[in-house]
């Protein structure tokens, strides 16, 4: 059987990583496996879908480097793949499962239906359909919904235990007695999850369903619905057997203190990833790692083909996985120095931009030196969305609060301090810029002149020029700040000299 897999996300909030991590192993398992992925709309909840999400998700699929053969966005055999566009389908298989006596009209009201819950809950039982309408004659039945009265169809569960092999989790079990029979279509007409969710993939010959472990407690009712569509008289008509797919539920994710990621741990949707500068393959990469893991070795960088090549259902682990932002950090930092310069700086532009650092539309000169920028405090930060905080030291510069500063007073304090920074501005003002060159030799003659050396040399200079006793190369960081100062900015880059000057003048006060 050719391997057929699907996402199957529904639009009503962004994509998480949970959900994003999912569609990544479905995607390398069909990819693995030379089969189809289909992307999938679950849009039945017309209350809480909406189309912008639906953008959205489809955006951050492809943003973390995946494509699917089949989905709303492109022409596929089984469409469309959009779920509101297929209650037509939904419809025609209720009826015939009414037909066939495995389902049937249900008349509970919703007041009926929270008493019996109220009343399971008052003598300790889980709350399950008591399965009144069961025994309605169908011919009432059909005739008292041809009458006007509202009624949602529900599936009759069988008295037998519902069973599937779960490539995860293995063979799972539930008795009948604790699966109430499920609705199948609302009163509204609208098809519930579990019902539609079998007839897509069917329909759709999906081979296996791999998803969140979130769903096993549904899978039940799934597999009882496969069942009752396998045993319509004529069940194979749309070239679709109803046979169970492969299950594979995937562990759920925990946040680092072992309780279910979710927003109490931060931010975890794709688009706040993409926007602080994480890259995708570093995303995948980390994601992939979630709950799978190669066999044999340790090794922990994969690019997406390679991944690919690696991928299997088997190495897919049971116990679930602690969402690690430092193991994911550390691999985006492995990423951006892998990358292209031109990527990132693409990809950077826009950040130092939102918080008004840079203006709009750099031109070259600008760039070349932004370039030089990224490149001197890449090392330093484990996202873009870090740069402008590093580029502080460039864009930011204020002497009366570099002298308060108690780290830097304790520097200052030593005599020689003053020795050295005097030193440095009045040879450093002396003429024209200072280049990497000149920078060194005027280090040099004030190293001669002062006796001083290593840091009681290196930290007074650079608190005077960055605010900071540590941080980037400094024979780097100067010939930036004297190229900036020369640059039209939004708040200008103070060149070496003005900010000698108003150190010094700080200082005396
Ligand atoms: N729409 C469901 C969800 O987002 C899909 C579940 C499934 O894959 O069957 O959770």
């Amino acid at each position: 059987m050719p391997v057929r897999v699907r996402f199957a996300p529904s639009p009503t909030g962004e994509l998480h990583v949970g959900n994003a991590r999912t569609a990544l192993f479905n995607w390398l398992f069909a990819r693995r496996n030379r089969g189809v992925f289909v992307l999938r709309i679950e849009d039945t909840d017309v209350e809480r879908s909406e189309a912008r999400y639906e953008g959205q998700l489809m955006e951050d699929l492809k943003w973390l480097g995946l494509d699917w053969e089949e989905g709303p966005d492109c022409v596929g055999d089984c469409g469309p793949y959009r779920q509101s566009e297929r209650l037509g389908l939904y419809q025609h298989y209720a009826q015939e499962l009414i037909a066939a006596g495995s389902a049937y009209y249900c008349f509970c009201s919703p007041e009926d239906l929270n008493k019996e819950r109220l009343e399971a809950q008052a003598a300790g039982s889980q709350p399950k359909y008591s399965g009144k309408c069961r025994v309605i004659p169908p011919a009432e039945a059909i005739s008292r919904k041809k009458a006007g009265e509202t009624a949602s169809v529900r599936l009759r569960i069988p008295d037998e235990p519902l069973r599937f092999d779960d490539l995860v989790g293995g063979m799972v079990e539930f008795s009948p007695d604790v699966i109430g029979d499920p609705i199948l279509l609302r009163s509204s007409g609208t098809a519930a999850y579990n019902y539609a969710v079998v007839i897509d993939d069917g329909l759709m010959q999906i081979s296996h369903v791999i998803r969140g472990d979130d769903h096993i407690s549904n899978t039940p009712r799934q597999v009882a619905v496969y069942q009752a569509l396998a045993r319509l008289p004529s069940p194979a008509t749309d070239g679709c057997d109803w046979r169970l797919p492969q299950f594979a539920h995937l562990s759920t994710i925990l946040g680092p203190d072992h309780t279910r990621l979710s927003k109490r741990h931060g931010v975890t949707s794709l688009a706040h990833f993409r926007e602080r500068g994480v890259l995708p393959e570093a995303l995948a990469n980390y994601l992939a790692l979630l709950g799978w893991a190669p066999s044999g070795g340790d090794r922990e960088i994969f690019s997406l083909p390679e991944l690919v090549e690696a991928f299997s259902l088997e190495q897919v682990s049971r116990s679930p996985a602690i969402f690690d932002s430092v193991k994911l950090h550390w691999m985006n930092r492995h990423y951006l120095k892998q990358s292209d310069p031109e990527r990132v700086l693409d990809l950077a532009i826009p950040i130092f931009r939102a918080v008004g650092q840079i203006g709009e539309s750099p031109g070259e000169d600008l760039r070349q030196w932004l370039r030089e920028v990224v490149d001197l405090l890449l090392p330093a930060v484990d996202d873009l969305s870090q740069l402008p905080e590093q580029a502080g030291v460039i864009f930011n510069y204020d002497a009366a609060a570099s002298i308060a500063n108690e780290e830097n007073q304790q520097v200052l304090a030593e005599p020689s301090a003053r020795q050295v920074i005097e030193g440095f501005a009045k040879l450093a003002q002396q003429d024209g810029e200072l280049t990497v060159e000149r920078f060194r030799a005027v280090l040099d003659q004030v190293k001669k002149t002062t006796r001083q050396k290593g840091k009681s040399l290196f930290h007074p200079v650079r608190i005077a020029l960055t605010g900071s006793p540590s941080g980037r190369q400094l024979d780097r960081l100067v010939p930036l700040l004297e190229a900036g100062s020369r640059l039209k900015l939004p708040t200008p880059v103070k060149s070496c000299r003005q900010r000698l000057m108003e150190f010094q003048q700080a200082w005396q006060r």
